[in-house]
């Protein structure tokens, strides 16, 4: 869900964000202003809650505005900033190049947190002495507090935390093998993430904060799952780095023609070879794709009327690659567009196909490179 842009860089919430919303409100408003500044009212208690989640989420926002700042700063193209349920993500094209790229935009964010947290402590001090009133002061405190918790939480030295970026640009240069670099930090950033499942397990068990301990589980869980994947990819792009799509590619793709009826192209085509996928070709020329999911979408009693011209994607929705396109760039165009096929053709003259099912037979020999590291 958009909500604005700032300084041109698209803000979106994730519905998941919501949570995160009412969980934040709930545990200042109903807990810890209550406890901190008993003097205010119950609706005052509420007032500052509003005002403590609003600026808190204006302290995530900019966080990650640092990060998108330093990242266009350094050439690269910035998407957007989507806050979700486990804080923030700005969101890049691709992942930097250079080590020192990624060190500093790594570094903005949690800077830009330090400093937060620096101005609401000061905020809290001059408050205190100028004998301005506990529901002000408070809730500067409180979020200079948070805003601190945030720097040092994503200083971590694990991946993809900020701080385990910072490192693994670190050992980037020093070891000058982005592979090795993200190996270890991704492995750190695996045992960060079961050390918070571990400490939610406990705070659930024992303690019993129960929304912050299933939070710590979900984080945790988050953590180790992304470690895990980012290693995956950065193995998966040095494995297709030297390839082209000629090479990665299925060749000679079964295809169909623009006239078979949807009847015809179901009992003689998908139900009885093991694709997923047929490019429509008419004269030599690609002109669209069927495929299974676009199949399942007609109803039974329209078989035999429509035909594959009617119900294909048609060639302006597919994306296509020249042969000699290097697959790095194949796997960004497939990501950019949220497809899950390529075509691979010269002047509309179809030669193969890729797919994600190609994609993950090349991430199989992965394994391979990972022990000759
Ligand atoms: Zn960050």
């Amino acid at each position: 869900m958009s909500v604005g842009r700032l300084g041109g860089i698209e803000i979106s919430l994730d519905y998941s964000w919501f949570i995160l919303l009412f969980v934040i409100l709930g545990t200042l408003a109903g807990a810890l202003f209550p406890a901190y500044a008993p003097e205010v009212s119950r609706l005052g208690h509420l007032g500052m809650g509003l005002a403590g989640t609003f600026l808190f989420f204006a302290s995530l926002l900019l966080h990650e505005l640092g990060h998108a700042v330093m990242a266009r700063a350094r050439g690269m193209e910035v998407e957007g900033i989507t806050l979700f349920i486990f804080g923030g993500m700005a969101r890049t094209r691709r992942e930097p190049e250079w080590p020192g790229d990624e060190f500093w935009i790594a570094g903005m964010g949690p800077l830009v947190s330090l400093l937060l947290a620096a101005g609401f402590y000061l905020v809290a001090a001059l408050g205190m002495r100028w004998g301005a009133g506990p529901a002000v002061t408070v809730t500067a405190e409180t979020l200079g507090y948070l805003n601190l918790l945030l720097a040092l939480f994503n200083l971590l030295p694990g991946f993809p935390l900020d701080g385990g970026r910072m490192l693994r640009a670190v050992l980037w240069k020093g070891t000058r093998s982005l592979r090795s670099a993200t190996r270890i930090t991704a492995g750190v950033g695996r045992v960060l993430g079961w050390a918070i499942i571990a400490i939610g397990i406990w705070s659930l068990l024992s303690a019993g904060a129960f929304v912050a301990g299933l939070w710590m589980v979900f984080v945790g869980w988050f953590l180790t799952q992304t470690a895990r994947s980012a290693y995956q990819t950065v193995l998966l792009q040095q494995l297709l780095a030297p390839l082209t799509a000629r090479e990665a590619m299925s060749p000679d793709p079964e295809t169909v023609g623009p006239d078979l009826t949807v009847d015809e192209l179901i009992h003689d085509y998908v139900l009885r070879r093991p694709y997923n996928a047929f490019p429509v070709v008419q004269d030599e020329v690609v002109v669209g794709m069927v495929t299974l999911n676009g199949l399942q979408e007609v109803p039974r009693e329209k078989w035999k009327e429509l035909v594959a011209a009617e119900v294909m994607i048609p060639l302006a929705e597919l994306v296509l690659v020249e042969p000699e396109t290097p697959m790095v760039r194949v796997l960004d165009r497939m990501q950019e567009s949220e497809v899950r096929r390529v075509l691979v053709a010269r002047d509309w003259e179809l030669l193969g196909i890729i797919s994600s099912s190609d994609i993950a037979r090349w991430l199989d020999r992965v394994a391979l490179m990972d022990r000759d590291a």
